[in-house]
């Protein structure tokens, strides 16, 4: 098995050189997916997961805007189309300096699995600029959203492509781009999720993928008749994903006591209470601030510069920040001061050592491709609204959203419960996930 997995993987490596993030992402999925392909003869010798990854189409473009000064800046735009077998593309649009190719691809990847995790009909795609956001006014950015979309209206359509917001594109960014949509195109159809409530977004949508997170690790917690009642939690980031897992975690009875950011983090040995969020809130997704100044607001608590969290004791931790924020040795503090639950928030937060040293403890650990799907999935529901022209109340949507997290953890056990009964969250994932896409590609024939 070792040899045909290598083989495999020294094909993509061939393929894709320069390509870190990505092949990061395929080696993952091709442990676990090759050997049940070998298993299942209707998969066996179709190159399916060949055909995986390789993207449909990817879309790079040059997106020229003015700043403020009057100079002309020149950045990168991308769009990878990555699987439509089982709907028209979706995934977020990143806006970071670090977005590259790797990084796009590694996303769209993880993103293919994710939403045939969801069950609903979403094909997988992921798109974004090297673009950086801080620092700029609100008209650059404006400036730049309008260029970006421009060219990016040419290649999406309700039917098929509908991005979303990921690193660097929240509420602010998605309107300036479905302004410019619209204009184009002349039409108002659900071509963008995560929009404003007046205007075609769904309740819970901001909130959805960091509730998810929490969802999640409730249910990982619930196979151990256990919950997160007066659990120690430790996050990483500041964010959308992070302030809403700080709010879920908090609603049902956790105490979080880190938020971070990429400079350092805070550690408030009391909990980031609901007032103490609502400030993280109004400082990060208005003020625009970094998380430093929390205490100055709250002087009890630390901040602690250059570094991340995962040194403090917890019994949970919630990555969502970024990709590869976890390493060995942070697994290895993690373990040591009693974490026994991981529920990623971000996509690939943990290096391979960090995921194997926590499969090798048996402790209960969720990849981002099952934990943080609560976000996509609540696109898709915008998307089912938008369709439908209707609206549903804030309970419904958490409902739906709740019983989707649920559903995916099902899928994940159903494929990764070992004879022993440790539940292997990686493998059921990406099997659960490979079976659905697959089935669909091989119906569909050679496309
Ligand atoms: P935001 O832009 O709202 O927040 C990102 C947070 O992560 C910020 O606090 C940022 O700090 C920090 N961060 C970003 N890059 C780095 C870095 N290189 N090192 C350390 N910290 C960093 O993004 P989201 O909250 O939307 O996304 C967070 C993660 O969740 C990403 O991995 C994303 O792909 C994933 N995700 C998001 C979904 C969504 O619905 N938004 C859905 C599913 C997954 P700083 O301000 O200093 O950059």
């Amino acid at each position: 098995m070792k040899s045909k997995i290598k083989g495999f993987m020294d094909l993509v490596k061939q393929r894709n050189p320069h390509e870190p993030e990505f092949l990061q992402a395929v080696e993952e999925v091709a442990e676990t997916v090759i050997p049940y392909i070998v298993n299942n003869e209707i998969y066996n010798g179709k190159n399916v997961l060949l055909r995986m990854v390789e993207p449909e189409r990817v879309l790079m473009f040059r997106v020229p805007w003015i700043d403020d000064n009057g100079e002309v800046v020149v950045n990168r735009g991308y769009r990878i189309q990555m699987n439509s077998a089982i709907g028209p593309y979706k995934g977020g649009l990143r806006f970071h300096p670090s977005v590259n190719l790797s990084i796009l691809k590694f996303l769209a990847f993880e993103q293919v699995f994710k939403n045939a995790l969801t069950t609903l009909p979403m094909g997988g795609g992921k798109g974004g600029s090297d673009f950086d956001p801080k620092g700029k006014s609100d008209e650059e950015i404006m400036r730049f959203c309008h260029s970006f979309m421009a060219e990016l209206s040419r290649h999406i359509g309700s039917h098929t492509d509908i991005p979303a917001g990921d690193i660097g594109v929240g509420a602010r960014e998605i309107g300036f781009l479905f302004g410019m949509y619209k204009k184009m195109r002349n039409e108002f159809t659900g071509v963008l999720t995560g929009k404003g409530i007046s205007w075609g977004g769904s309740l819970i949508r901001p909130e959805a993928t960091g509730y998810g997170t929490v969802y999640f690790a409730q249910s990982m917690l619930e196979t151990r008749g256990d919950s997160l009642k007066d659990k120690t939690v430790v996050v990483s980031g500041s964010g959308n994903v992070a302030q809403y897992a700080c709010e879920k975690a908090t609603q049902l009875g956790a105490k979080v006591v880190t938020l971070s950011d990429s400079s350092g983090f805070i550690f408030d040995n009391e909990g980031i209470d609901t007032a103490k969020l609502a400030f993280v809130m109004e400082l990060k997704n208005i003020k625009r601030g970094r998380i430093s100044e929390y205490i100055k607001k709250y002087p009890k608590a630390k901040y602690i510069e250059g570094k991340t969290p995962w040194g403090i004791k917890c019994e949970v931790a919630m990555p969502c920040a970024t990709q590869n924020e976890v390493n060995g040795e942070d697994a290895k503090m993690l373990l040591s001061n009693g974490c026994f639950v991981i529920s990623e928030g971000a996509n690939m937060p943990s290096k391979p050592e960090a995921v194997t040293a926590f499969q090798s403890a048996k402790i209960l650990y969720a990849p981002g491709k099952a934990s943080n799907a609560g976000g996509v999935a609540t696109s898709g529901l915008e998307m089912s609204q938008n369709s439908l022209r209707i609206n549903w109340s804030r309970e419904e949507v958490d409902e739906k959203l709740k019983k989707i997290m649920s559903d995916i953890h099902d899928a994940c056990i159903e494929f990764g419960k070992n004879e022993n009964g440790y539940i292997d969250y990686v493998r059921g994932a990406n099997i659960a996930g490979f079976v659905k896409v697959a089935d669909a590609m091989l119906a569909q024939g050679v496309v």
